[in-house]
């Protein structure tokens, strides 16, 4: 059998709890030989520490393993000697350098999980929304110019290289995709303002040059200010939703919003051949270090990171490990007797570990 390695990073926060949980259910679901986890510095704590957020070797494991699995960066208060805040620059740092140019974050309603959305089933929101990465509003970050403190400005930037690549990426994931919308339509929707800038104008341009090439996925248009009532009152039309970054970093949390909130929102941040997964929320400092933290998006990013594995090296112990694993903390939300506290039950971090490794029994 083979066996792949994964770098985790717990990082900052209620990090180590949920990545350690992850790494537990993983290792539940595949066993100790397919999987070999080995832990990396890394994060906002990090740097207090030692003043390197992403130290070399941490780099070198991320670039070199098979796939990256982390907690969560940044901690407020933290800053750099000129006083901008460390934020999650591990994972700004390590998106760059890996050019991991899609963040895939699937927005799915699962049983025994109330939808402040009335109406709508488990099953009937299920659609994925793919985030460019690595430009749009957020490539100036750092970056922008401030003139004398009077005016200051950042830059939106869309390449056609970018762009291209994010819009095949939601195609060809559109045609592979199981959940359906309503109508039963493969579709892709581009999120933009191309409206009023050009450079939105020019991103849905060139998805519609790469939708040419897709005659069975259905293109589709929504301006990023009316999605967010679309996305609340038919969250079932949609399919794969592809935005530009800051669009996407907005709409993503919505969307989690609409199934439970970020402590069930999983995420996969891709390249051409890195793959990052954690749970799309921060690292609520809040109620860090108290066994109060939902595991469930970090576990919900580990049965990511197996597909995305299992699909790259055509290894279907790694799918099936994927399946049992979403099944698992499926069968474990729709029984509602142990219930995370941010779905308003009080199991703690570790309760929720151990009733998912139970199913997976
Ligand atoms: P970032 O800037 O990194 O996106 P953020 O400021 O958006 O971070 P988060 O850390 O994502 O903040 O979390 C916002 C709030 O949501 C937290 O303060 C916490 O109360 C809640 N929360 C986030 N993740 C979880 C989780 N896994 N379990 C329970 N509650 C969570
Ligand atoms: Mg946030």
């Amino acid at each position: 059998m083979r066996s792949y390695d994964i770098a985790t990073i717990e990082g900052d926060g209620i990090g180590p709890e949920v990545c350690r949980a992850a790494v537990t259910v993983l290792t539940e679901a595949c066993g100790t030989s397919l999987l070999r986890f080995a832990n990396f510095d890394g994060g906002a704590l990090h740097y207090q520490r030692s003043g390197a957020v992403l130290p070399e070797d941490t780099f070198a494991a991320c670039n070199s393993m098979h796939a990256m699995l982390h907690g969560a960066a940044g901690l407020p208060g933290v800053t750099y000697p000129d006083g901008t805040e460390v934020g999650n620059d591990l994972h700004l740092q390590l998106r760059f350098k890996l050019d991991l140019f899609a963040n895939v974050r699937p927005i799915r309603l699962y049983a025994g999980v109330q939808s402040p959305l009335a109406g709508f089933q488990p099953g009937q929101i299920d659609y994925v929304i793919v985030r460019e990465n690595t430009e749009g509003l957020y490539a100036s970050r750092g970056a922008g110019v401030n003139l004398r403190g009077e005016v200051v400005t950042d830059q939106l930037v869309i390449t056609r290289k970018g762009t291209e690549r994010v819009a095949k990426f939601s195609f060809d994931l559109a045609r592979r995709r199981q959940g359906a919308p309503r109508d039963g339509k493969r579709r892709v929707t581009v999120c933009d303002k191309a409206n009023i800038l050009r450079s939105y104008a020019f991103f849905r341009a060139v998805c519609d040059e790469v939708a040419a090439g897709y005659a069975d996925v259905e293109i589709d248009y929504a301006y990023a200010d009316a999605i967010t009532v679309h996305m609340l009152k038919k969250p079932d039309f949609y399919d794969v939703i592809v935005a530009e970054n800051m669009f996407g970093d907005i709409i993503s949390d919505l969307g989690a919003g609409t199934v439970g909130g970020l402590g069930i929102a999983a995420s996969a941040e891709l390249g051409e051949r890195h793959g990052l997964f954690q749970g799309a929320h921060g690292s609520a400092p809040d109620i860090a270090g108290q066994n109060l933290a939902s595991p469930v998006a970090t576990v919900l990013s580990g049965a990511l990171m197996l597909r995305w594995l299992g699909e790259q090296h055509g290894d279907a112990a790694l799918l099936s490990g994927a399946d049992r694993v979403e099944q698992a903390v499926e069968a474990v939300l729709a029984e509602g007797r142990v219930v995370p506290r941010d779905l308003g039950g009080q199991a703690s971090c570790t309760d929720m570990t151990e009733a998912i490794c139970r199913r997976l029994r």
